[in-house]
C-alpha cells in the first residue's frame, strides 16, 4: 500500500492556504480597516452575481452578497503573504529552515485566525458569519456611496449575465454601454476626484471586461 503522510495537526507555516489567496472580510475586520492594518488598496470587492470558489463548499457559486476580499496576486497568493526565501538567497550555514510568514500576522482577520487546514470547523463557522460591504466601510449617505449604488445600476452583474444567457442586439448594446460606463467612471474618480488607481478594485470591484468573462466562462460550465 502508498504510504500516506499523516494529515497535520497543527500549522506548520508551510504558506499553502496563503498562496490560494486572500480571506473575505466580515464584520469583525471592520476593525482591522479602522486602525490601517489593511488599506483599501489591500481590497478587492467581488460584486453580487459574480461566479466565485466558495472555500468551504468547495464549488463555485454566484456571489449573492458583495464580498470584499484582500487582494490575491499571481505568484504568492494573499498580498500580505511573505513567501519563505528561494533556495539560493539562503545564507551559506543557516540552520533554519525558511519559513514565509504573513505580514500581519498579529492583526489577521478572522477568516485567517480561524483557518486550521487539518479540520474546516472553525473557518467554517467565521465563513458564515456577516460579510463587510462596501458602503459600511465608506458609510452610507455620502458621494462616493451615490457613484458606488449609480454603478451598481448601470452595471449589475445579474443584468451582464442575463444578457449574455440570451444574446441578442439590445444584449450587445447593452453590454458595450455597460463596459463603456464602468470604463469612464474608474478614469472620472482618478482624474476629477484624485482617487488612486490601486483604490478601484475595492470600490468599483474587478473592471467590467474581466467580469463578463468570468461570467462567460461560469456559462461554459452550465
Ligand atoms: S493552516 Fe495553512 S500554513 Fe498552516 S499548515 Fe495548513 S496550509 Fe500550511
Ligand atoms: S492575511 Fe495573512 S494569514 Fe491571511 S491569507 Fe493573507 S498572508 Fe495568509
Amino acid at each position: 500500500m502508498p504510504h500516506r503522510p499523516n494529515p497535520p495537526s497543527h500549522c506548520r507555516r508551510c504558506g499553502t492556504c496563503c498562496r490560494k489567496g486572500g480571506p473575505a472580510l466580515h464584520q469583525a475586520d471592520l476593525a482591522l480597516l479602522r486602525d490601517k492594518s489593511i488599506h483599501r488598496a489591500d481590497l478587492i470587492t467581488l460584486r453580487v452575481g459574480e461566479p466565485v470558489h466558495d472555500q468551504v463548499k468547495g464549488q463555485i457559486i454566484l456571489l449573492d452578497a458583495e464580498c470584499i476580499k484582500i487582494r490575491s496576486q499571481d505568484e504568492t497568493g494573499c498580498c500580505f503573504h511573505q513567501p519563505a526565501p528561494a533556495r539560493q538567497d539562503i545564507p551559506n550555514g543557516s540552520t533554519t529552515p525558511p519559513q514565509g510568514h504573513c505580514a500581519i500576522h498579529e492583526n489577521k482577520p478572522v477568516e485567517c485566525a480561524a483557518l486550521k487546514c487539518w479540520d474546516t470547523t472553525d473557518l467554517a463557522l467565521a465563513a458564515g458569519t456577516p460579510r463587510l460591504s462596501r458602503l459600511e466601510i465608506l458609510g452610507k449617505d455620502n458621494a462616493m456611496a451615490e457613484l458606488i449604488r449609480d454603478h451598481e445600476t448601470h452595471c449589475a452583474v445579474a443584468d451582464l449575465l442575463r444578457h449574455l444567457q440570451t444574446p441578442t442586439q439590445k444584449s450587445a448594446e447593452h453590454l458595450r454601454h455597460a463596459t463603456t460606463y464602468d470604463a469612464a467612471l474608474r478614469d472620472l474618480l482618478q482624474e476629477k476626484a484624485a482617487v488612486p488607481a490601486d483604490h478601484l478594485p475595492f470600490l468599483l470591484g474587478r473592471p467590467l471586461s474581466e467580469v463578463i468573462q468570468s461570467l462567460k466562462r461560469w456559462l461554459a460550465m452550465h
